[in-house]
């Protein structure tokens, strides 16, 4: 059995465990098709979302591109480790 073991992220403003949770949203055009991953962390308590991740697969029918884009919650893990340190 593989468990996936990821650190957690506090709520800034209720200092609880944050849920983390992942979307897919598929789109398509002229252009070829698209399919867009939100992986982020939701607070159970006050439904506040800071965002993990954001990969874009973008399939023009002869190139597949993927982008990567990561923000928010790793800054603010960094910034809970540094507080632990201290
Ligand atoms: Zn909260």
């Amino acid at each position: 059995m593989i468990k996936e073991v990821r650190t957690e992220i506090l709520c800034p403003r209720c200092k609880v465990p944050m849920d983390y949770l992942s979307e897919t949203e598929k789109t398509s055009n002229n252009n070829g098709r698209s399919t867009k991953i939100t992986r982020y962390y939701r607070c159970p308590v006050c439904g506040r979302r800071i965002i993990d991740e954001v990969l874009i697969i973008k399939d023009n029918n002869t190139d597949i591109t993927i982008e990567s884009h990561t923000n928010g919650a790793r800054k603010l893990l960094e910034k809970q480790k540094t507080s632990l340190i201290k």
